[in-house]
């Protein structure tokens, strides 16, 4: 019988009600003629008042005893699913990331998961069960079976991993909004909705902040080639595909454990140009990029220091055929700035012909400290990247 693995987030379990309308959603999944296994989150704000509540206790809390407090909130919610699934005739049980063995390294508040072992929670699918698992947290290997968390937004990732690991059919998040828009809705409401988005692109928007999808479970749909689609818990609209490559056979082990870093590129072919000194006012940039962008240069990186007081620094690239005319437009705008009454110093324009930039490359990189140093760090050879 094929296996569908569906994620509800916070705001969609955040209430009774909520979670009575999650059930019949789950219900009807079963009806259609899947095995269903849940990974729900915490209810509402739950995740957020527990850290205010240690915040309350201790400026600084250990991280172990943050992950034994934190993955108390989604224990809350799939005691109250499985109630509400077997209130209305549905077999169902609750499980812990424990208790269906994801296995995450010793790393507290944002461990990787090294292996899913999902013997128990096929046993329980196969007898008719519908499984709630979760979200969010894991357990060590070692003897001592320590709680982990996998960071924040981590049940994302959680039910992605669940269903490379169960070969399920598809994976579908559950949210609050009606899938993957174009930006956050909630800040810009004529945002579109996409229809569908591939699995780098999805990376790339979730690394950036798209707080919609968890990067590390883009990173596994990806890898493994699980098929992901987000959707909203409110409705029954087809919401978002998230294009995945077809799956290739790769092992479980170390699941999450990829390299960190998958490339490094670099250009040499790129100048400089900055205005420096300028007030730090709305409205500077957009007349400075207005102007570069008349004059068809594109702009690659963009870089703003902000000075002491009332002036910043606005530093681009280009490639370096179209250095003259970037400096050119920057030149024509310095009098202006310069003769403005906001002017705190003397807008200055600095040209460098000699840039390189690199790129290093690699979702792997999120979670995991001390990349920048080791790239900085001329002495370590090459084979330690
Ligand atoms: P959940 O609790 O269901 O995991 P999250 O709050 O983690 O939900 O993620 C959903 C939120 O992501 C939305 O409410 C929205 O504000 C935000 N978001 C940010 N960027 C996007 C985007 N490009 N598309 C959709 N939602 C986005
Ligand atoms: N409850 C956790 C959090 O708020 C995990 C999640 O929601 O994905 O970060
Ligand atoms: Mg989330």
């Amino acid at each position: 019988m094929a296996l569908i693995v569906q994620k509800y987030g916070g705001t969609s379990v955040g209430s009774p009600d909520r979670i009575q309308a999650v059930s019949d959603r789950i219900i009807e999944t079963v009806r259609q003629g899947y095995q269903v296994a849940v990974v729900v989150s915490a209810m509402g704000k739950t995740t957020d008042n527990l850290v205010k509540l240690a915040q309350e206790i201790t400026p600084a809390p250990n991280r172990r005893e943050m992950d034994m407090l934190l993955s108390t909130g989604e224990q809350v919610s799939i005691a109250l699913l499985s109630m509400a699934l077997q209130a209305k005739g549905q077999p169902a049980i609750s499980l812990t990331g424990a208790q269906v063995g994801i296995v995450t390294e010793a790393e507290h508040s944002r461990a990787r998961i090294l292996q899913v072992k999902p013997d128990r929670l096929r046993r329980h699918l196969d007898s008719g069960q519908v499984v709630v698992v979760a979200g969010f947290q894991g357990i060590t290997h070692s003897d001592d079976l320590e709680i982990t968390t996998l960071g924040r937004g981590g049940s994302d990732t959680s039910a992605v991993a669940l269903a490379a690991a169960l070969g399920a059919e598809r994976c579908e998040i559950y949210t609050d909004v009606p899938g993957i828009l174009t930006t956050d809705p909630r800040l810009v409401p004529q945002a579109q909705l996409l229809e569908e988005i591939t699995a780098n692109e999805m990376l790339e928007l979730a690394s950036l902040g798209a707080k919609v999808l968890h990067p590390r479970a883009v990173e596994i749909a990806r890898n493994y080639g699980v098929p992901l689609m987000v959707l909203s818990s409110w409705s029954d609209a087809p919401g978002t595909k998230v294009l995945v490559p077809t799956p290739q056979p790769r092992s479980l082990d170390g699941l999450e454990i990829t390299k960190a870093v998958d490339a490094v590129e670099f250009d040499s072919d790129q100048g400089k140009v900055a205005l420096l000194r300028v007030p730090d006012r709305p409205g500077i940039a957009a007349q400075l990029f207005g102007e570069i962008g008349r004059q068809q240069v594109d702009v690659d990186l963009i870089i703003q220091s902000i000075h002491e007081g009332n002036s910043n620094d606005i530093a681009f690239t280009v490639v370096k055929n179209l250095l003259k005319q970037a400096e050119a437009v920057a030149e024509a705008i310095a009098p202006v700035l310069r003769s403005q009454p906001t002017a705190v110093e003397e807008a200055e324009v600095l040209v460098e012909k000699r840039i390189a930039k690199i790129a290093i490359a690699g979702a792997g990189m999120i979670g995991r400290p001390g990349i920048a140093a080791n790239c900085c760090d001329l002495s370590r050879s090459r084979d330690q990247y």
